[in-house]
């Protein structure tokens, strides 16, 4: 049997990559996984555990790194999986504003990236599966058959995010959300462990002015050149 094609999609924050990812997978009947609610439940996990104060601990998160286990449960009507940290639903609390403030400096230590790429690699194995984050085409996946990288003006993502949490009643202002989405990309991509960067064979999309069916239409296109 076919087992279907890695894709993944990486790039900056807020460029759309989770709406294009949830679309292809269930367009293919893939699975599909959102590396960044993994890192974003670690965060949850250090927020309620006390683990960041005026800082983060860095080195008892890494420390109880052994506790914190989690799960993808697909729910389906929702028509996908959501994120669960030690057998709690918590796809809704890795969204708010404090979790974002924080998931970058989580994402740059090593030792939480070794074990989250170990079982990211690990869904991956039998392929048929959309990821997306911002190194699963350079670090998770390396042989990915189709790569993306997804960019948009920062004003434009700001917007989308500020949207985003606005229509799910957060009480949030536009310019926070623009200083929290430059601030990650400025993390992401300067940290020293798989930072942000597109892999040289990836496609780039800058969907600032682009519709969401013409996006899905192009890349669905790639997808079937490849199948
Ligand atoms: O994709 P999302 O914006 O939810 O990701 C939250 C954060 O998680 C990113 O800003 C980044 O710091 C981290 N991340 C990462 N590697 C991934 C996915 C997310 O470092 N593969």
């Amino acid at each position: 049997m076919n087992k279907g094609i890695t894709i993944a999609i990486d790039g900056f924050s807020s460029t759309g990559k989770s709406t294009i990812a949830k679309q292809l997978a269930k367009h293919l009947n893939y699975i599909y996984v959102d590396t960044g609610a993994m890192y974003r439940a670690v965060a949850l996990y250090a927020i309620n555990n006390n683990l960041i104060q005026e800082d983060l601990k860095k080195e008892l998160l890494i420390n109880d790194l052994d506790k914190i286990k989690l799960n993808f449960v697909y729910n389906d009507s929702l028509g996908f999986a959501e994120m669960y940290l030690n057998d709690i639903n918590v796809e809704k609390e890795i969204r708010t504003i404090e979790v974002s403030k924080w998931v970058s400096k989580v994402a740059a230590i090593s030792e939480v990236r070794k074990k989250l790429v170990s079982a990211q690699q690990e869904m991956g194995k039998n392929k048929g599966i959309v990821m997306d984050g911002r190194d699963i085409g350079t670090v998770v996946f390396p042989d990915a058959e189709l790569k993306l990288f997804m960019t948009a003006s920062a004003d434009k993502r700001a917007k989308r995010r500020y949207k985003e949490l606005i229509d799910r009643g957060d009480d949030v202002n536009y310019e926070e959300i623009l200083e929290n989405v430059q601030e990650r990309d400025r993390i992401d991509s300067t940290r020293e462990d798989s930072p942000l960067v597109k892999a040289s064979d990836a496609v780039e999309f800058d969907n600032s002015d682009m519709g969401l069916k013409e996006q899905f239409e192009r890349i669905l296109s790639l997808v079937n050149d490849i199948i």
